[in-house]
């Protein structure tokens, strides 16, 4: 049987057969990819604990007919952290479910990895601060539910959803800070006088909208995704912004996600 290797993030586990594991996994050489476990529930498997949810491993793989079969794993990370503290895993789990129903198998993006790997190394380290008490709660909520948004717009943008956001998705002019509405039919910023062809958008503020903005990879940004990256997670230590307008922000966004899966993310209800 011929094999082969990878790394991955373990992004869904369901159970397959009498002790086996069905996995879904966000690989870095592959893209999505299922594959199966076999005996991995079993208290004696060889790979029980080594293909848990969240994990980053190292794999490796064996061709099958259905679905290609785990041989190995070696664990590289297991964000122990998060998975003490429930509200910040709750965050991981919306993280895993949104990279699985806004990616296709087989569709190879090493950005979107870096993405999904970035986002619990984060969780991870708000967890670990809030741990030694080296962070106040407030301020972890705050950066929590900013680096959830964050997510939101990225995977919006890597799966070619970015919401309009500098000018009127109708007229094309510029927006300007008088009242503005998002459509999520039409995928972004109406203003004023385009509101009518859309009574089903709604009224966001000014600061909703630089938010958004914020996250949003620029034109130049495109060239480096990874450097990008890192620099729009080191600016949330610096966002001067009420809690709830992030949260209302957070809110938005699944909800332009969800319009454009046409199905519901489950996970969001835990978290707002
Ligand atoms: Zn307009």
């Amino acid at each position: 049987m011929s094999t082969y290797k990878t790394q991955g993030i373990i992004i869904k586990r369901s159970h397959f057969g009498e002790a086996n594991l069905l996995l879904d996994i966000y690989t870095k050489e592959y893209g999505k990819i299922q594959a199966t476990a076999r005996s991995a529930r079993k208290a004696r498997g060889k790979l029980k604990g080594h293909l848990e949810i969240f994990l980053l491993a190292d794999l490796i793989l064996a061709h099958g007919r259905n679905f290609d079969i785990i041989t190995n794993s070696t664990v590289k990370e297991n964000f122990l952290n998060f998975r003490n503290n429930l509200k910040i895993s709750l965050g991981a789990y919306y993280a895993l479910e949104l990279t699985n129903k806004m990616t296709i198998q087989h569709h190879k993006d090493e950005r979107v990895f870096e993405l999904l790997w970035e986002e619990l190394h984060f969780l991870d380290y708000l967890a670990e601060k809030v741990d030694i008490g080296r962070c106040g709660i407030a301020e972890v909520i705050k950066k929590y539910y900013l680096s959830l948004l964050l997510f939101q717009i990225n995977i919006l943008y890597l799966s070619g959803f970015s919401p309009e956001m500098n000018k009127c998705v109708l007229c094309s002019e510029k927006i300007s800070s008088e009242r503005n509405y998002f459509s999520f039919n039409l995928g972004g910023i109406l203003d004023k006088k385009c509101k009518s062809k859309d009574v089903s958008a709604i009224e966001v503020s000014d600061n909703a909208i630089k938010l958004v903005r914020l996250f949003s990879m620029k034109k130049a940004d495109k060239q480096n995704y990874k450097v990008s990256l890192d620099e729009n997670f080191e600016k949330l230590g610096r966002i001067k912004i009420d809690d709830k307008l992030i949260q209302k922000t957070v809110v938005i966004m699944n909800k332009f996600v969800e319009y454009n899966l046409d199905r519901k993310i489950e996970g969001f209800r835990f978290l707002i």
